[in-house]
This record gives structure tokens, C-alpha cells and sequence, in this order.
């Protein structure tokens, strides 16, 4: 098939929007869609000066959807004044899998040529995932522990990085995923919390010092055309998957919405579209409730609504 711009041969084929795409077409098609959602997302403010350069620490875990978006992101803005960008690799202790991915983030920050930092579980928290699946004293799926660990440290070390927003390599795929399992379980909340960490307002966060504002440009684009776009321009992606995934509910979302999008091609855009006007609601439900609730964890100052957040109370259980 001939790519729908020129006369090369199609790499690819969009079932939602039918095009026919070259190499060339199909890389400047994904390069466009990320820049036309970090402009709709304003992620660059008007006042943005090479005085005064924004910080963004991007999270970067040496697989496709990361590497990528490092990748379009040092293309965009690697010789923009105004625009800082740090990479930031947790290590979570997991065997014959993270070291690997390590290296593809070391190569590529070289290679790009950014201020690349690595943190671990271990020396932040005293353990690793793999002794944590060994040990689990509540019987939880490791990416509950690890979830919530991943997310504590890529919050604090963008503060403490005096980040202006923390990116994160979330493709289409992700985000439709997580949208469906919200609306399955019924979580409001957690819809609210969605929007108000990746799209809501910047001027009406809460004013905790752990909290930066995501973002997450990859959003628009289906996770294949990530993966091709990362094997079309040979970014240094590992991809393997870990040995202790455990979503199983995830799992079960993600083959439903292939069947969807193979019957119905653009549901996950749809669903996406549908539910940040949801979630936006959701969030404007429970902003001023949530932002008046929230104080500082007695043990380690994060943002929660308890006396003590998750990661402490999960780091107790496993008598850390
Ligand atoms: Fe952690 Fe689960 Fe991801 Fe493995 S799959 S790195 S355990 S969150």
C-alpha cells in the first residue's frame, strides 16, 4: 500500500483515522500530535524566558514510551533557552530486568545529552522489589507496593529538582486503560485525582511542597505507534516485560480494548476524550474538599489525607 503523502511504501495503517503513513509521514505525524498536545496543554507559559527556564524532569524508565518522548522532547526543545530538561531512572531492585533498562537510559541520556539522575528503592527505602515479593506480609500484588513507591520518589525528587512539571511516557493505550478500570470500579475520586494531576489548572493546586504538576504528551498516541516509531528511528528502548507484573485486572482492560478498537476503530480516543470531561468534573467535585483535608505525613512530609501516607504505612508492613 502507498503511504497517503507521497508514493513510498506505507509502514503503517491507522484503523481509527485510516491513513496510510511512509517512514518519514508516519515519524512527522507522531512528532506533531505530541506537539500539539504540549501547545494544548500549555506546558510552555507565555512568559518562559531563557532568564528564567522552565524545569521539566521527565520520568525515564528506558522503555519505548520514555525513550520516545526523551527523544521528541530533545528534538522540540534541546536547543530551547527557556526549556530545562532533567531525566530522572528508578531503580526498583529487580533482577535481570531494571539493570538492563538502566543501560538503555544512560545510553540514550549521553547520547541526547541530558542531566540524567538515578534513584533507587533500595537506597531511598531500604528494599528492593524483588525481596518485597519474596516477603509480602499483606498478601498485595508487587505493583501495589511498587506503584506507590515509584510514585512517592518521581514526586520528591521533582520537587526537590524544583521541577515546574513532572512528564511521564503514558501512551493512549495506558490512559484508556486506566480511565476504563476508574470507571469499572466506580472510583470518582480517583477519576478527580487523574485530571487534577495531568490536565487541571496549574494556579489551583494544592500548595504542598511535594506536589508538581504531570503532564503526560504521549497521551494521544495508540501504544503500537509508539513501539514502531521507537524501532523506526533505533532508540535505545528495552523492551522486556518485568517479571513481577501482576495488573491482572489491567490485563483483562487492555485485551478488551484491542477487541474494541479492532471492531470499532478511535474507542480509545473516545473513551479518553469522554472521560477527562468526567474526570474534570469529578475533580472540580473534590477540590476544595480534597486540598482542605490534606496535610503533611508525619513521618516523611508527602502529601496525604491521613496522619501517615501509603508508602509509609506499606514500608511498616514490610518492617522497613
Ligand atoms: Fe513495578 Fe509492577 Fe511495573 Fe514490575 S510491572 S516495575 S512490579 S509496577
Amino acid at each position: 500500500m502507498e503511504c497517503d503523502k507521497c508514493e513510498r511504501d506505507a509502514v503503517m495503517h491507522a484503523g481509527y483515522s485510516g491513513a496510510h503513513l511512509c517512514e518519514k509521514h508516519f515519524c512527522a505525524s507522531v512528532e506533531k500530535r505530541v506537539r500539539r498536545r504540549i501547545r494544548r496543554d500549555d506546558l510552555v507559559p507565555r512568559d518562559a524566558s531563557p532568564e528564567d527556564p522552565e524545569r521539566w524532569v521527565l520520568g525515564l524508565s528506558g522503555g519505548k514510551d520514555s525513550v520516545v518522548l526523551a527523544q521528541i522532547l530533545d528534538d522540540t526543545f534541546g536547543r530551547d533557552p527557556r526549556i530545562e530538561i532533567l531525566a530522572l531512572t528508578i531503580h526498583e531492585g529487580i533482577e535481570g530486568y531494571r539493570d538492563a533498562s538502566v543501560d538503555a537510559c544512560v545510553e540514550l541520556a549521553d547520547d541526547l545529552d541530558l542531566r540524567h539522575e538515578l534513584v533507587s528503592y533500595e537506597e531511598e527505602f531500604g528494599v528492593r522489589m524483588d525481596d518485597v515479593v519474596e516477603d509480602d506480609p499483606e498478601g498485595m500484588a508487587p505493583c501495589a507496593y511498587c506503584g506507590v513507591f515509584r510514585r512517592d520518589l518521581l514526586e520528591t525528587y521533582a520537587a526537590e529538582f524544583d521541577a515546574d512539571i513532572l512528564l511521564t511516557g503514558h501512551n493512549l493505550d495506558d490512559e484508556a486503560q486506566t480511565a476504563l478500570m476508574n470507571v469499572f470500579e466506580g472510583d470518582v475520586e480517583q477519576m478527580a485525582k487523574h485530571f487534577d494531576a495531568s490536565l487541571g489548572p496549574f494556579d489551583e493546586r494544592t500548595e504542598s511542597p511535594h506536589f508538581v504538576p504531570r503532564a503526560k504528551p504521549l497521551r494521544d498516541i495508540p501504544e503500537k505507534e509508539v513501539a514502531l516509531y521507537a524501532h523506526l528511528k533505533d532508540l535505545p528502548a528495552h523492551i522486556t516485560e518485568c517479571p513481577h507484573a501482576s495488573e491482572a485486572f489491567r490485563g483483562e482492560i487492555q485485551e478488551l480494548l484491542l477487541k474494541l478498537e479492532e471492531d470499532h476503530p478511535g474507542t480509545r480516543h473516545s473513551i479518553l476524550s469522554g472521560y477527562e470531561e468526567i474526570a474534570s468534573m469529578a475533580a472540580d467535585r473534590y477540590r476544595g474538599e480534597s486540598t482542605a483535608e490534606m496535610r503533611e505525613c508525619e513521618r516523611c512530609g508527602s502529601k496525604t489525607t491521613r496522619d501517615v501516607c501509603r508508602k509509609c504505612r506499606l514500608l511498616e508492613s514490610l518492617a522497613v
